[in-house]
């Protein structure tokens, strides 16, 4: 038989390669700005356009290619930064691969401007998808130019797996962070469609990251410094009082490069430990400089996980070294683990008279502990506008002011949806009991034998259907704070809630304030209790950050879902029997009851048919 193996063309080569290397925008940022970093910019500007979907422009002050070198570029592993194997164990430099530009081209329209600085006029190749259109001499200033566009333009299937621009810019604004914390020495613009995001001088860590977090940050680093033979550590943790319930701002560097390893973030968890309540994070930004022998980078092509030569010594030196800062900065000793959360809240009360009464923060809140007989008389479903925990079920007037009884009956009548569930088998019974089973099972009679329910997964979707109407048909109502609350965040967070604004209001949320780094809240959704506004809102933007991956995603829904989440009652609390009989009604009157928003099964059924089966 004929010989059947040939070499791949380059073109198709390096289109493979970029499958590995290129795998979003912030891909493409970050090979980009470590390349300008390799030559030694002292500015380095990136411009995007569409979260980097249309555009991403680096710009450098560097020390430019020759025109040889500029062509060479974009040859696979062609490099300037090793020459043979053994200069692997003395990287200097972020890149070694020369695999990126070949990359990036194989999959974009690739525009580079570049120019030595001994020159007169520098270089400009325009190449698109592998395939070299043009390359002239230009003037140009000093250093290079990438413009890389319209990223993925002969993959549509790559192209249309990117998310939402919301979400791709939240990566690009990542990978911004990490590079730019790591070289506090280089200045770096950024420019998001046109408009300047951030502006960052020259500076010191510190300045750095306050530059990036805002002006608040400042007084939550605690300085960390350790210095040893084998490592240096340096950096700074956030005070445990600040710490964040979701994992924000957590930065490894390694010899300036920005690495992931849960095992280092173990070491620093660790040092927090009896510091921090359960399911918060603390925030730090550590670097270690260890011997480049001592480390192998070469085990990702996206080289954020890192290979130690002696993990252990590394884990404790680097948790010793962050529960010295911690105490030594006096911040162990003066933690008093009872007092009140409210104290924890990172509300700004100084609008607040001295004499007005403390707000109570009841973290526990139960929403069913309130007026609970309302729950299941329907003649008290036109509630008062004010009444604290109703508003979770507004709609429901809408949905009519049936009696329990025949319930089953209205939806016969009214949703094709609810027709397939509500077949003669599955209708509630009209003598129904529940029963709560650890407190997280509602377990109910129905008239083919019995229903158990999932009591958390069932209230998120009663809450989702609720705030999808109030977003898209009707709008909720306010309840006015007496004191606006001031709520910080990060310039990126800040980004994420002016884009949630007008769902937001639509909720119910009334912002009298935004600016750069603080919120300023005057009304919130009657369903939401103020204490838990900041948690709420930080959830949220975690899930737009994350956003889960759906097919039809839109921000409307992801509100819903996160709110949803956010509120509804949790596994572990014990309900009412009238609250129990209420959550049945309430989750049978959704117009898709038996999946939770994140699309989880919410009740089971089981026959007495089956139940026989089991005796036999
Ligand atoms: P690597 O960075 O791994 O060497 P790249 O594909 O990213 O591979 O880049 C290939 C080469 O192009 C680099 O080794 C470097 O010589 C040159 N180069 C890339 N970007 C720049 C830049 N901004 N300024 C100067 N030279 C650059
Ligand atoms: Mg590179």
């Amino acid at each position: 038989m004929a010989d059947i193996i040939q070499l791949l063309p380059d073109h198709v080569a390096n289109q493979i390669a970029a499958g590995e290397v290129v795998q979003r925008p912030s891909s493409v940022v970050k090979e980009l700005l470590e390349n300008a970093i390799d030559a030694e910019a002292t500015v380095i500007k990136l411009i995007i356009k569409d979260a980097g979907k249309t555009l991403v422009q680096v710009i450098d002050n560097g020390k430019g290619m020759s025109s040889t070198d500029a062509r060479l570029s974009f040859e696979r592993h062609a490099t300037s930064k090793i020459r043979n194997a053994e200069d692997l164990f003395h990287l200097h430099t972020k890149g070694f691969r020369g695999e990126a530009l070949a990359s990036i081209a194989a999959i974009a329209h690739v525009e580079l401007k570049t120019k030595q600085p001994q020159e007169e006029v520098g270089t400009s190749i325009v190449i698109e998808g592998s395939e070299i259109v043009s390359q002239e001499v230009v003037v140009t200033p000093k250093g290079t130019s990438i413009s890389v566009k319209n990223l993925f333009f002969n993959i549509p299937a790559r192209r249309n797996f990117l998310k939402s621009n919301t979400v791709e810019l939240r990566h690009v604004i990542d990978e911004f962070h990490r590079v730019s914390l790591a070289h506090p020495n280089i200045s770096f613009v950024f420019y998001n469609n046109g408009s300047e995001s951030f502006n960052l001088p020259v500076s010191n860590q510190r300045q750095r990251i306050v530059n990036l977090f805002g002006n608040k940050t400042n007084e939550k680093l605690v300085p960390v410094m350790e210095d040893t033979e084998v490592l240096k550590i340096s950096g700074f943790v956030g005070k445990p009082e600040f710490a964040k319930k979701t994992r924000g701002e957590q930065y490894f560097f390694v010899n300036d490069r920005f690495i992931k390893s849960a095992y280092l973030n173990h070491a620093v968890a660790s040092a927090f430990d009896g510091l921090l309540k359960n399911g918060w994070y603390p925030s730090y930004f550590l670097n270690l400089n260890v011997d480049p022998q001592s480390i192998d980078i070469n085990i990702h092509p996206t080289k954020t996980e890192i290979k130690f030569d002696d993990e252990h010594t590394l884990y404790a030196l680097l948790r010793s070294a962050v529960k010295h800062s911690l105490g030594q900065f006096n911040i162990a000793p003066v933690l008093d683990f009872e007092r009140d959360p409210n104290l924890d809240t990172p509300y700004n009360y100084n609008q607040k008279e001295s004499d007005t009464p403390v707000i109570e923060v009841d973290r526990s809140f139960n929403p069913f502990h309130e007026e609970r007989n309302t729950l299941v008389k329907p003649s008290s479903y036109r509630k008062e506008p004010t009444s604290s925990w109703e508003s979770l079920y507004v709609g429901l007037e809408s949905k009519g002011t049936k009696t329990q009884h025949d319930f089953s009956e209205v939806h016969f009548e009214s949703d094709h949806h609810s027709e397939s569930l509500f077949v003669d088998d599955k209708s509630i019974d009209s003598g129904q009991t529940t029963y709560q089973l650890h407190n997280k099972y509602i377990v109910s009679t129905i008239k083919s034998g019995m229903l158990i329910m999932d009591q958390h997964r069932a209230h998120q979707r009663i809450l989702y259907e609720d705030f999808l109407e109030n977003l898209t048909v009707k709008g909720a109502s306010s309840q006015q704070l007496l004191f606006p609350l001031q709520l910080h965040f990060s310039i990126q967070e800040i980004e994420i809630i002016k884009q949630l604004k007008e769902d937001l209001e639509y909720t119910g949320f009334i912002f009298s304030n935004l600016t750069d780094e603080t919120v300023e809240i005057s009304g919130v959704p009657i369903s939401i209790p103020e204490s838990e506004v900041s948690i709420i809102l930080e959830q949220l933007i975690c899930d737009v950050e994350n956003e889960v991956p759906d097919s039809n995603f839109s921000i409307t829904d992801l509100l819903a879902k996160s709110l949803a989440k956010s509120l509804a009652i949790k596994n572990g609390q014990a309900l009412k029997k009238s609250e129990q009989e209420h959550l049945v009604n309430r989750l049978f009157a959704c117009k898709e009851p038996n999946v939770s928003p994140a699309n989880r099964t919410t009740f089971v059924t089981m026959s007495v048919d089956e139940l026989d089966k089991k005796f036999i």
